[in-house]
């Protein structure tokens, strides 16, 4: 049964306290599995789902052969967005990555709350631009950063949204995350350990020191965590009054990063 009065994803947190409690029979309380996919390339999307903790990634596929992660979703976001956009079906993978939990909506329940002049879309479009910051931003690091300064951003960004120094990690995820064979994702993580930066041991990695990690990040952690404390900052007064102010505040804010 979701939290009745302080619900722990941001979204959900910033709805006046009236509205997020109309919510609560729509919403169902989930565990999030370390590894579950929540939804298939070309699947219908059926659910959203609001982390309330642990992480969930979005992956892109190449010619059924490798993957590479497009976007990490905590308890700032939401998973399901293109139902937000008006498509039934995704060309992601929608899969966790940092064990917790979820509040679940039924899609089509969420297409009715998105259409009821209520504030939730509002929220949910200042969410779509922290991400669309986070995915093109990960392109240009894919593209012309070397893995080990991805690695640092990666586990970083991880950091971040998981709230915890500490999470699980196999070495074929990381390499899909990243989209890196296998050896280079361990020569770089390799580095990192021997700087005392981090330890992995038997699927659990520890960040030892994060600003070692911050030092060797490229600039992409830094443009993309912008954006995310940013949207913690406008989400994270409570009880957002309007979309008029809301809207406002994006557009102050939106400038800097306007191509
Ligand atoms: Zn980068």
């Amino acid at each position: 049964m979701p939290n009745k009065t302080s619900p722990a994803n941001k979204l959900l947190a910033a709805l006046p306290r009236r509205e997020y409690q109309r919510l609560i029979p729509r919403l169902e309380e989930i565990p999030l599995l370390f590894e579950k996919v929540l939804y298939e390339p070309g699947d219908s999307i059926l659910d959203v789902y609001f982390p309330t903790s642990g992480i969930v990634s979005l992956l892109a596929g190449v010619e059924d052969r490798a993957t590479l992660e497009v976007g990490l979703v905590g308890r700032e976001g939401m998973v399901g967005v293109p139902i937000f956009m008006g498509v039934n079906t995704s060309l992601n993978r929608a899969v966790v990555q940092g064990e917790g939990s979820a509040l679940r909506m039924k899609a089509r329940v969420f297409r009715k709350e998105c259409d009821n002049g209520g504030p939730l879309p509002g929220l949910l479009r200042r969410y779509m631009h922290s991400m669309l910051t986070q995915i093109s931003q990960s392109a240009i690091c894919n593209r012309f950063h070397p893995v080990d300064a991805r690695l640092a951003r990666w586990l970083l960004m991880t950091r971040d949204r998981m709230g915890s120094d500490e999470f699980q990690l196999t070495q074929e995820f990381l390499s899909n995350m990243l989209g890196t064979r296998r050896e280079g994702v361990n020569k770089a993580a390799g580095l990192l350990q021997q700087q005392h930066l981090i330890s992995y041991t038997r699927g659990a990695l520890t960040i030892l020191n994060g600003a070692g990690l911050e030092a060797i990040a490229c600039q992409c952690y830094g443009i993309i965590k912008e954006e995310y404390d940013y949207l913690h900052s406008v989400i994270g007064k409570r009880r957002v009054p309007s979309l008029v102010g809301l809207v406002g505040l994006v557009g102050i804010k939106s400038q800097p990063y306007a191509p």
